[in-house]
C-alpha cells in the first residue's frame, strides 16, 4: 500500500499559506490599487480572470495531467454535483456562465483538492488513489464546489484589500508550488510571519462549516451516499495522523476540527440510510490508475506487478479488491514496457470484470493502451471501439488513425468534438497533428493556436496565429490556393486573442 504524503486537503485556504518575502515586499500601497469590483466584493469576471491566471500556470506545470480515463471518471461525478447545485439554487445562472467549472488534475501523490478562483478546481491523483467509493470523492468535490458557489473566495479576497488580485494570484501559485515540496516549504514557512499570512488567507471556520453543510446537501441531492462524507473524513484523519510529524505545517491549522466532525456525525445520524457502502469496482480501478500515474517509482511498480501476478480469485468482496490489484499490476507492467506481463494480466482483469459493462469498457481500453504502448497499430485499432462516443476512445482513436494514414477519419470525429468542447486543448492538439499528416498546414497551425487558447496561453496562441497570417500572405511554393474562409477565421481569432491579451495587461497594472 502506498503511503502518500499528506500535504493539505480540502481548501484553497490551506493552499494559501506561504508568501515569498520578496512578493510581500513588492506589495503596492492600498491607495494605488484598482478596486475589487464595486468595493464590496470582487466581480465574477475579475475572479474568473484571476482563476485563469492561476490555471494557465497549472496547465504549464509538468505535473498537469489530462488522462482521458481519469478525467472522464471525475467529470462524471463533477457534472452530477453541478446539476444538483443548479437544482438546489446554490449555483446561480450568473456563476454558471461566468465561471469555468473545470477540474485540473495534477500527477502528484499528495492527498489534495482545492478550490481556486473562477470555478477552477485542483485535484491531485493522490486523493483519487486513497478513495474507495465514488461517494467519498463526491463529498470532497461537493465541499470544494460549495466554497466557490458561496463566493468564499471573493469574500476572502475582500478582506485582502491591501493586495491586488494579481498579487493574490502570485501568492496562490507560490503556495501551490511549495505544497508539492515539503522541504522547500519548511525552509520558507518559518517564524510568525507565515502564521500571520495563513491566518489572513484562511477560509474562516464558518466558511468551512458552510461548505460542509452545503456540500453535503449537494452530494446527497446528486444521489451519493452521505456515508461517503463520513468515511472520507475518517480517511483524512487517519492520513493526517500518519504524517503529522511536524513536517507539514499546513496540518497544524488543518480545518478538520472536532466541530466539523461532530456536525458530520449529526448529519449522518439524521439520515436513514445507514447501510454499509458496497465495494466499488470502477473506483478500485480508478484508484489503481491514479496510483500508477502518480509517478510512484520503479520499486512500487514492480511490487504492484508481482502483487497482481499472485492475486487469486476468492469471492465477490475480494473480486473488487482484485480488480484494483490487477489493474494496477497491468498498468505498472505497461509503464515498465513489460508488454508480455501486461497482456497476460489484462486478460485476467477482463475476465474478472466482464459482468460489469462500465468496468469491462475500462479494462478493454487498458488492453488497447497496451498495444498502443507496444507500437502495434493494427492490434490497437482492432481492440479499440474508435467510433464509441467516449473521450478516451476519441483521444486514443484519433492518434491511431492519424498514425495509420487515416487522418481524414480522425478529423471527421475531432472537428465536431472541438466545436462542442472548444476548451479541450488535447483534442485541438490531435486535430493539429491530423491536419499536418494531411498536409493541411494552415489548418494545422490554427489548431495549434486554438490549443494554446484552450490552455489559456494567449501569447503562445498569438505566436501561432501570426505564423498562420504569414503563411496566408506568402504561402510556400506548391501549397495550392489559400483557403479564404480559414484565412478569415484566423484574422477574426487573432483580433479576439489580441483583445484578451490587452485585458491581461490591464490586470497586471
Ligand atoms: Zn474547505
Amino acid at each position: 500500500m502506498l503511503r502518500a504524503p499528506v500535504a493539505l486537503f480540502l481548501i484553497a485556504s490551506n493552499v494559501l499559506t506561504a508568501v515569498p518575502a520578496a512578493a510581500q515586499a513588492r506589495a503596492t500601497p492600498a491607495s494605488q490599487l484598482p478596486s475589487l469590483g464595486d468595493g464590496s466584493s470582487m466581480t465574477t469576471s475579475a475572479e474568473r480572470r484571476l482563476g485563469e491566471r492561476i490555471a494557465r500556470e497549472i496547465y504549464r506545470d509538468p505535473d498537469y495531467i489530462d488522462d482521458p480515463v481519469l478525467v472522464e471518471y471525475v467529470q462524471g461525478i463533477w457534472q452530477r454535483l453541478l446539476d444538483a447545485a443548479r437544482q438546489r439554487g446554490e449555483l446561480t445562472e450568473e456563476l454558471d456562465q461566468r465561471f469555468a467549472w473545470e477540474v485540473l488534475m495534477g500527477a502528484d501523490r499528495t492527498i489534495n483538492a482545492f478550490a481556486l478562483p473562477g470555478g477552477y478546481l485542483g485535484l491531485h491523483l493522490g486523493l483519487i488513489a486513497v478513495v474507495e467509493q465514488p461517494d467519498e470523492l463526491a463529498s470532497v468535490l461537493g465541499h470544494e464546489l460549495s466554497h466557490v458557489t458561496q463566493r468564499h473566495i471573493s469574500r476572502m479576497m475582500e478582506s485582502q484589500s491591501r493586495q491586488t488580485p494579481w498579487m493574490i494570484g502570485a501568492m496562490i501559485l507560490g503556495a501551490l508550488a511549495l505544497s508539492k515540496s515539503p522541504d522547500a516549504s519548511n525552509a520558507l514557512i518559518v517564524g510568525g510571519q507565515a502564521a500571520a499570512v495563513q491566518s489572513q488567507l484562511n477560509f474562516s471556520r464558518d466558511m468551512e462549516r458552510e461548505a460542509d453543510r452545503i456540500g453535503y446537501g449537494v452530494m446527497t441531492q446528486a444521489g451519493y451516499d452521505p456515508l461517503g462524507f463520513v468515511s472520507m473524513f475518517e480517511k483524512l484523519q487517519q492520513a493526517s495522523r500518519i504524517s503529522d510529524n511536524g513536517s507539514f505545517p499546513y496540518l497544524r491549522s488543518h480545518p478538520l476540527t472536532t466541530e466539523r466532525i461532530a456536525d458530520m456525525q449529526l448529519r449522518q445520524s439524521q439520515d436513514d440510510r445507514s447501510h454499509p457502502m458496497a465495494p466499488n469496482t470502477m473506483q478500485a480501478m480508478m484508484a489503481a490508475r491514479a496510483r500508477v500515474l502518480g509517478n510512484p517509482g520503479v520499486d512500487l511498480l514492480r511490487a504492484w506487478v508481482s502483487e497482481a501476478k499472485s492475486a487469486r480469485p476468492t469471492g465477490p468482496a475480494m473480486d473488487v479488491r482484485n480488480a484494483g490489484v490487477l489493474y494496477a499490476g497491468t498498468l505498472s507492467a505497461l509503464r515498465q514496457r513489460d508488454f508480455a506481463a501486461a497482456r497476460s494480466l489484462v486478460v485476467r482483469l477482463q475476465a474478472l470484470v466482464a459482468p460489469d459493462a462500465a468496468a469491462a469498457r475500462i479494462a478493454h481500453l487498458l488492453a488497447a493502451e497496451i498495444e498502443w504502448g507496444a507500437g502495434d497499430l493494427p492490434a490497437t485499432a482492432a481492440l479499440l471501439d474508435m467510433n464509441a462516443p467516449g473521450r478516451p476512445e476519441l483521444v486514443l482513436g484519433s492518434q491511431v488513425r492519424t498514425r495509420m494514414g487515416q487522418a481524414s477519419e480522425a478529423i471527421a470525429r475531432l472537428q465536431p468534438w472541438v466545436a462542442l468542447h472548444p476548451r479541450d486543448g488535447t483534442a485541438w492538439q490531435l486535430l493539429a497533428a491530423a491536419y499536418a499528416a494531411q498536409g493541411q498546414t494552415l489548418r494545422s497551425i490554427r489548431a495549434e493556436a486554438e490549443m494554446q487558447v484552450a490552455r489559456l496561453d494567449y501569447s503562445g496562441a498569438m505566436d501561432r496565429f501570426r505564423a498562420a497570417q504569414d503563411w496566408v500572405r506568402k504561402p510556400p511554393p506548391g501549397s495550392g490556393p489559400v483557403d479564404d474562409i480559414e484565412a478569415s477565421i484566423i484574422d477574426t481569432r487573432t483580433r479576439q486573442i489580441q483583445a484578451l491579451l490587452k485585458e491581461q495587461a490591464l490586470d497586471k497594472q
